[in-house]
């Protein structure tokens, strides 16, 4: 018989699990009783439509049993089992499961102790046993197959006898060692205690024979009961009340389910009835799945009708904004043969989509409310779900989402919310401003802020590129407008200060006129600036679709780097600044200069505005000019 060797990545995977040090080996038996009951589910949705099958639900079980001579421990059920091809694929490699993909991609180190934390599946039995048996015959097959493990040296597949379809797992237990009791596998009320811990929802009966001891008082013999128990309680979670659950019942079934080693930040569980009914138990996640900003990332809840799962990931129940949200929808109301496109305009299925979305924001705002901290950890993790939900809905999303937005802002360095900042706003304040950088520090030296911050005005600053179109598409907020500081016109003089301005335009019209010619094509206007305080300079939108910190996001995109993607601009100029008196005595004098003064200066407005020089050559020697 050919022993055949695991691919390599599942062999480096099986050292590190047979060599784990991790605490937690008795996961494994949550890991086999999941795939028993996965195996089950499967035959058992098969039963539903197909009569051949014969079963009935009350037929399927998961057996265990030990042998403490022989130090097995064995696990059986009566599932969809496996084909040779199946083994092979299944059981040869782990390439294919979760667990390989999570590590490789985030490049962890081989001692990293998510071993075990997480579903790491069938491999994890190598954690306690030194030989692994599998007996499988497949449902519709005639022929039952043996594969056979230590671990280090590979594998056999081989036929075998079994009369029935279904899996058995016998695991021969390694040696008890001074820091590891290997036999504790072996004692049925620990077995029985980790069913409890982790498996108690399974929906199938996962049962043992279990010796109970009657003393009796006066020193008769005590007498030996043996019988076959159900230790599961068998109710799915989602199923049971509230009140019956604890905060670790949450977390274990979560941790389990959807293979986080990390709880959950909060859950929610709800049961309706009404217009459709269902109970629902969510989670929303405290970190982002490995996969979850690529393409790759499936989002959608684990679907049940009446118990069965009728889908692993039902995408309709979720929109995109709220993809990150895990959980179990189980309803009635839906049909067991539902095909997914029919899924998609199922009634019930929209208003529990419906339900599920309020009850997530509704979740999420009290989350805020309640503890600050934990929102903020949220949303730095999953925020720019929100931005990009207002974007690309145009606004459908408008209403479920402005509420649970944050920005950094200029009062006390906080994130704060829309709502806070539209509570904190002057009297006077017409708009809600915000600011476009690339991080706090950079818009805080952006010379435009100088003056709103002057007036006492907050200011939110906008640092990932997706804000500024969200903010866009939101409009106002309570009736407050959004108004960039970098926006033509922010009305933040009072009557006087503006006749002044008005005064002083006209008459360097002719000047601001000669300088535009001097940067054709580059800016619209060039133009006496009233948000700048000490800066010489500054470019600002002047009006226009696309502002320039939009530019820069459009540009960026590589769909885009042919596209000639321009905002409107504004070359300012601060009348306060001692430049401002020399550039009106060169155009009295010596326009030249002023030509080559005004190229400067625009391109020093671009540089602040952390957008690149057209032409370096052209200002290097610019300023060398200057120098010499
Ligand atoms: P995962 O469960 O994450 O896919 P596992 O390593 O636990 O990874 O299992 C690999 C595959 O082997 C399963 O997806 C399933 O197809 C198959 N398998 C494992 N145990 C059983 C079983 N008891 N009955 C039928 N198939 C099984």
């Amino acid at each position: 018989m050919e022993t055949k060797q695991f691919k390599a990545e599942s062999k480096r995977l099986l050292d590190m699990m047979i060599n784990s040090i991790y605490t937690h080996k008795e996961i494994f038996l949550r890991e086999v009783i999941s795939n028993a009951s996965d195996a089950i589910d499967k035959l058992y949705f098969k039963s539903l439509t197909d009569t051949s099958v014969g079963m009935n639900k009350s037929d399927f079980a998961i057996d265990l049993a030990v042998d403490k001579e022989k130090r097995t421990l064995t696990i059986s059920d009566n599932g969809i089992g496996m084909t040779e091809e199946d083994l092979e694929n299944n059981l040869g490699t782990i390439a294919n499961s979760g667990s390989f993909a999570f590590k490789k991609d985030n490049d962890l180190g081989d001692d990293v102790d998510i071993i075990g934390q997480f579903g790491v599946g069938f491999y994890s039995t190598f954690m306690v046993a030194k030989e692994v048996t599998v007996v499988t015959k497949a449902y519709g097959s005639d022929q039952a197959y043996e594969w056979k493990s230590n671990g280090v040296d590979g594998y056999t597949v081989e036929p075998c006898e079994k009369d029935s379809v279904g899996t058995t797992i016998t695991l021969v237990l390694k040696d008890d060692t001074d820091d590891e009791k290997y036999s504790r596998f072996l004692d049925e009320h620990q077995i029985q205690s980790l069913v409890k811990k982790y498996s108690d929802y399974i929906r199938f009966p996962i049962r043992m024979e279990i010796e109970h001891t009657h003393y009796h008082e006066d020193g008769e013999e005590p007498e030996v009961h043996k019988a076959i128990e159900t230790l599961n309680s068998m109710t799915p979670i989602w199923k049971k009340n509230k009140s019956e659950l604890t905060e670790e019942d949450y977390n274990n079934f979560y941790v389990e389910k959807f293979l986080d080693y990390e709880p959950p930040i909060t859950h929610i569980h709800s049961k309706n009835e009404g217009l459709a009914t269902y109970d629902a138990l969510l989670y929303i996640p405290s970190r982002a799945p490995f996969d979850y900003y690529s393409k790759d990332y499936e989002k959608g809840l684990q679907l049940y009708s009446s118990g069965v799962m009728i889908m692993e990931k039902c995408a309709d129940l979720l929109p995109d904004y709220f993809s990150f949200v895990k959980g179990v929808v189980d309803s009635e109301d839906l049909s067991l043969n539902i095909s997914r496109e029919l899924l998609q305009h199922d009634r019930q299925l929209k208003i529990i989509e419906k339900n599920l979305e309020k009850a997530i924001k509704n979740e999420l705002k009290k989350l805020m409310k309640n503890d600050r901290e934990k929102y903020e950890k949220f949303y730095s993790v999953f925020g720019l779900q929100f931005k990009f939900g207002i974007y690309q809905t145009y606004g459908a999303a408008n209403e479920m989402l402005r509420d649970l937005l944050m920005f950094p802002s200029s009062f006390e360095g906080k994130n704060v919310t829309l709502d806070e900042y539209v509570e904190r706003m002057k009297e006077d304040q017409k708009y809600i401003f915000y600011a476009c950088g690339e991080s706090k520090e950079r818009i805080e030296m952006l010379p435009q802020l100088e003056k709103v911050k002057e007036k006492g005005y907050e200011v939110l600053y906008c640092t990932q590129d997706i804000d500024e179109f969200a903010l866009k598409v939101l409009i106002n907020y309570k009736d407050k407008q959004f108004k960039s500081i970098s926006d033509a016109d922010l009305d933040l003089d009072t009557e006087e200060e503006k006749e002044q301005a008005k005064k002083l335009d006209e008459e360097n019209k002719d000047m601001f006129e000669f300088m535009q010619k001097a940067i054709e094509g580059k800016v619209k206007t060039v133009r006496l600036s009233k948000r700048l305080k000490s800066h010489p300079v500054c470019l600002s939108s002047d009006g226009g679709p696309i502002t320039i910190e939009m530019e820069k996001v459009l540009k960026a995109m590589p769909q885009n780097s042919n596209e000639n993607i321009k905002a409107e601009k504004a070359l300012e100029i601060n009348p306060e600044h001692p430049i401002f008196e020399k550039l009106k005595e060169l155009f009295a004098n010596d326009k030249d200069k002023l030509s080559e003064y005004t190229k400067l200066l625009y391109d020093q407005a671009l540089l602040i505005e952390g957008l690149s020089i057209e032409d370096p050559v052209e200002f290097a020697n610019l300023v060398c000019g200057l120098m010499c």
